[in-house]
């Protein structure tokens, strides 16, 4: 096998920051699931690591040469609370690559085992989780979603002790980094401001070079984390994904989606929809999303005022009135943090145009015709990917099957009527072809997501019959979000009402 070509730069740089730690070896690792499309895209030897040494290596069982595996250190608000010390409790950054567009990515284990941040954990995963991890990321990064993914999950051979026993496995994970808020959080709460800075150094060489030496660069290193979550979350929002544990510490400064515990997606449109079992006041529900993103952000300005505060240099500042400069740099960072909203809602409502095949040049009656369109979808309880993709089908010509979806037709035909007079008047003025148009919007209303049931009967073969087959049918499928008809056709339907009302999603197994 070719050896990964590891470049190391968070053990190098940031020696305060982790604590330098070995996977535990797994009895007897079988491969579960190998992604060879990504092990390309990374510039590894896809060949070699399809093999018992590969997974040796995703197992835990050999650190490949050049690999100096650690535990990272970070804190986080929970559902609304502080949590000074979190950290990778069973998982370890093995390095990074540079794949082979120039990206540098993380390679990393979770579920290898206990380490000095594991808290009371038993530092193990289970199987239906991480190939939970492996299906939406596949699906995600199939929908164009900036997220973390799965190289491999290898089953250990190894019982974990949950409610109930289940068999045990390591996730590889691959993420363009994993700086959480978080990351930042944990040493501001410690008054460690001279780590604090060369986290956020690093973090800005890494996903923001162009603000380096910048002396506003963490005012500048907070709107860049900002508008790639806004992106992020109106992403989310225009799918029906709800993440469901928008925690500070599964929050990247990157951008990606991380963290595939408890997330869901909604079937009939519904803001206040929750599916975590332990999201009791709904604090993450799909409609707030937006507003959490938004909370988690004004957590990440607070981790940074330290710096801000200080200048860029970390020296001009000091000698003033702490309080003034303390306030100072709060009105440095409030226009960001107000400035999200607007951030977020022009990508929403960018979205929003292209999943109603229309133009920015038509922005405000798109948008009027957009929130009537969500109050349609949530009064006549019509499933929210459904009812998109349907309305890609109308512009082709065929209404039928979204009228079938509505239980009482003539409330949908006044906002049709409005929908295809203003298309006519906006493909008239684009000069956009009729077909492109349709073409368009069916990338933007996909018609195969990560339906809850499917995920669940999928990684329930996996789990209980040790079955694999349900669980690479539907990756497949969520691999070809737009492919409704031939084998996929079955991904495509929602699940019985019945299993949506009792549905519970469930955090960290
Ligand atoms: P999560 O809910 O997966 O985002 O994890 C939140 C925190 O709990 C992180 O610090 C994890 O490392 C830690 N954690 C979750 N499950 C375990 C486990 N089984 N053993 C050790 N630490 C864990
Ligand atoms: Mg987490």
């Amino acid at each position: 096998m070719t050896p990964i070509g590891f470049d190391n730069s968070y053990a190098r740089d940031l020696p305060d920051a982790y604590v330098a730690w070995q996977p535990r070896a797994a009895p007897a690792p079988r491969l579960l699931f190998f992604n060879r499309a990504l092990a390309d895209e990374l510039g590894l030897d896809a060949q070699g690591l399809d093999s018992l040494e590969g997974v040796s290596i995703f197992a835990g069982n050999v650190v490949p040469p050049g690999a100096q595996p650690l535990a990272q250190a970070y804190a986080g608000h929970q559902f609304g609370g502080f949590s000074p010390q979190l950290g990778d409790g069973r998982a370890v950054l093995l390095g990074e690559i540079v794949d082979r567009s120039g990206r540098r990515r993380d390679l990393a284990l979770k579920g290898s085992g206990r380490t000095p941040f594991a808290r009371g954990g038993d530092g193990k995963a289970a199987v239906g989780p991480m190939l939970r991890e492996a299906l939406l990321g596949e699906s995600m990064h199939a929908l164009g979603v900036p997220t973390s993914r799965a190289l491999a999950v290898v089953a250990t051979g190894e019982p974990v002790q949950r409610e109930h026993r289940l068999p045990g496995a390591v996730l590889t994970r691959v993420a363009a980094s994993h700086l959480r808020v978080g990351t930042l959080q944990f040493f501001a709460a410690r008054g460690q401001i001279d780590t604090l800075r060369q986290v956020a150094d690093y973090a800005i060489a890494r996903h923001d070079p162009a603000l380096l030496g910048d002396p506003d660069r963490y005012v500048g290193l907070l709107r860049a984390v900002a508008q790639r979550q806004a992106a992020l979350v109106a992403q989310w929002m225009n799918l029906g994904f709800i993440h469901g544990v928008m925690n500070t510490d599964n929050m990247t400064l990157s951008g990606e989606t991380i963290d595939y515990g408890p997330c869901a997606f909604i079937e009939a449109y519904d803001p206040h929809a929750v599916f975590s079992s332990i999201d009791e006041a709904g604090r993450y529900a799909f409609g707030n999303q937006p507003a959490i993103a938004r909370w988690n952000l004004a957590r990440l300005a607070e981790a940074l005022l330290p710096l801000i505060a200080d200048g860029g240099d970390g020296d001009h500042g000091r000698h003033g009135d702490a309080e003034v400069v303390t306030r100072h740099a709060i009105d440095r960072v409030m226009p960001v943090i107000d400035a999200f909203a607007s951030w977020y809602d022009a990508h929403w409502r960018a979205g929003q145009w292209a999943k109603l095949g229309l133009s920015q040049s038509v922005a405000a009656e798109a948008a009027g015709l957009a929130d009537d369109w969500l109050e349609l979808l949530h009064v006549h309880v019509v499933d929210f990917t459904l009812g998109w993709r349907r309305l890609v089908d109308a512009a082709a010509g065929d209404e039928a099957p979204l009228r079938s979806l509505f239980a009482n037709t003539p409330a949908l035909a006044p906002w049709l009527a409005r929908w295809r007079t203003l298309s006519e008047h906006d493909l008239a003025a684009s000069g956009l072809s009729p077909a492109e148009r349709v073409r368009r919007m069916r990338v933007a209303n996909p018609a195969i997501i990560a339906r809850n049931h499917q995920v669940e009967r999928a990684l329930a073969a996996a789990t209980d019959a040790a079955d694999l087959v349900p669980f690479e049918r539907l990756l497949a499928a969520l691999r070809h979000p737009d492919d409704e008809v031939g084998e996929f056709a079955a991904f495509v339907e929602p699940a019985p009402r019945s299993f949506t009302a009792a549905y519970r999603t469930f955090c960290g197994t």
